[in-house]
């Protein structure tokens, strides 16, 4: 996320009869300093209906953002709002803390379907405090619990969430529970190999550190990963390293933690971004897109697990009805419409017609996804030490003058990686083929104004 606050773009210079302009200025007088997306996005959305958002302004923007990849099928769509009604119009309590509810009942139906075979006949669901963060926190005291250790093995740009287990288990974190581990990537890979030489010796590198005696990595509670690391930069596990990662988990009775936050839901091409490798985790976090919009998180994982005791993992919110409707009719309509199909088929078109334009940019030193979660890397190619191997270092601020050009042209996108340098698209699954060349024009022509501007 960028921290870089610019000028309102979106804001026009013509009298704000919207009253934008005040929401924005009383925005930055009365929240905290520590808030993200609105700093680099400052607009007022009032309306919104599919890829579409309308700011108090009168401008539309195409968002591919959507709210941090949440909304699969887009803002408000009528099956969504259709569901939404129908438990408001029944006159079912809205709040019921984990009570069976035939709302609730309907979703884990439903969610259960979609799961991997192999967790789905055996699956068990907690749910969990409303984000994330927080069914992530559940997975990581469950596998605790069921092992007995603490230990807990996890990746470098991993991102988890902001409270504290979550915090530990993510790449900025300083904790001593937490052994860091290799993610295998071809662009900035730490061996300097990239390919499935890299994802080889990262493999190995995880091998040994468990095998070793005396690597000081005790025998740990459990490993999380994400099948793609979105935060981290919109970075793709190889099929071959989530397998391998399966593979040696397993034979050493390591349960097996896949963080399918960002990723689920038809996202990455398959309804869960495990299945590319066919990998089977033991426990799956699950949240954002599974909520229809609307807060829902759960950790599904296998029965051997559920050893915990009642109460080992509780809160108020874990009930909410209108996002299990939601979720429910969302998960629905992505099966019945194989949306994770179509995000595969488009989202590997686009990634094509990028790289076209990494090859015309220089600033523009990698391409990269999977399905409709795709990531450009800024570079600064002028910076390159000839004598220094790799890639060009990271350009966080052609990122973000991408990004408010990007607005300017009424594109709204997200930034992440490691050094903030990532351009990155995460459109709903419903983007049509005229949407997807609007956005994709829109942005070609965001960095030819941003290329211009930071000559080499
Ligand atoms: N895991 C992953 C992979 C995520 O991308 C995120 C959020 N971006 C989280 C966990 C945390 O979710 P939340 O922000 O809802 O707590």
């Amino acid at each position: 996320m960028a921290v870089t606050e610019p000028a309102p773009a979106a804001v026009t210079a013509a009298p704000d009869r919207s009253g934008s302009e005040g929401i924005l200025r009383r925005q930055s007088a009365r929240e905290s300093s520590a808030r993200t997306y609105a700093r680099a996005l400052p607009i007022v959305p009032v309306r919104a209906r599919g890829l579409t958002i309308e700011g108090a302004d009168g401008r539309r923007y195409l968002d591919c953002l959507s709210g941090a990849g949440t909304l699969a099928l887009g803002h408000n769509h009528p099956v969504v709002l259709e569901a939404i009604r129908a438990v408001l119009d029944s006159g079912a309590p809205l709040h019921v803390l984990d009570l069976a509810t035939p709302v609730k009942d309907a979703f884990t139906t439903e969610l259960f379907r979609t799961l991997p075979a192999g967790l789905a006949d055996r699956a068990r669901i907690q749910f969990c405090g409303p984000a994330g963060t927080d069914a992530v926190e559940a997975a990581l005291k469950l596998v605790r619990t069921a092992t007995g250790r603490e230990g807990l093995l996890a990746f470098t740009g991993a991102y988890h969430g902001m409270t504290a287990g979550a915090l530990e288990a993510s790449g900025g974190a300083r904790d001593v529970r937490v052994t860091r581990l290799p993610y295998p990537q071809d662009y900035r890979c730490p061996f300097g190999t990239g390919g499935t030489r890299g994802a080889e010796l990262s493999a190995r590198w995880t091998e040994n550190l468990l095998d070793d005696p005396k690597s000081g990595v005790p025998h740990p509670a459990g490993m999380i990963l994400e099948p793609v690391q979105g935060e981290g930069g919109v970075i793709p596990a190889p099929d071959d390293w989530m397998r391998r990662m399966r593979t040696l988990t397993a034979a050493r009775g390591i349960p097996l933690i896949a963080d399918e936050v960002q990723t689920g839901v038809g996202r990455t091409g398959t309804f869960w971004a495990v299945e590319h490798s066919g990998v089977v985790p033991d426990v799956m976090v699950l949240s954002k897109a599974i909520g229809g919009s609307l807060p829902l998180a759960a950790v599904v994982y296998h029965d051997d697990l559920d050893v915990w005791p009642p109460g080992a993992h509780a809160g108020t919110f874990r009930g909410n009805q209108l996002a299990m409707a939601a979720g429910a009719a969302t998960l629905a309509h992505v099966r019945e419409n194989r949306l994770a199909e179509r995000a595969g088929l488009l989202g590997a078109r686009m990634l094509a017609q990028l790289q076209g334009l990494a090859a015309e940019h220089p600033c523009v030193g990698d391409v990269r996804g999977r399905g409709l979660m795709i990531g450009l890397e800024l570079v600064d190619p002028a910076a390159e030490d000839l004598t220094a191997p790799g890639p060009p270092p990271p350009a966080p601020e052609v990122a973000a003058a991408v990004q408010r050009a990007c607005l300017r042209r009424g594109l709204i996108v997200e930034l992440g990686g490691r050094h903030s340098s990532v351009v990155r698209l995460l459109p709903p699954l419903t983007l049509t083929d005229e949407q997807a060349s609007a956005v994709l024009d829109r942005l070609a022509d965001a960095i030819a104004e941003t290329s211009r501007d930071h000559p080499l």
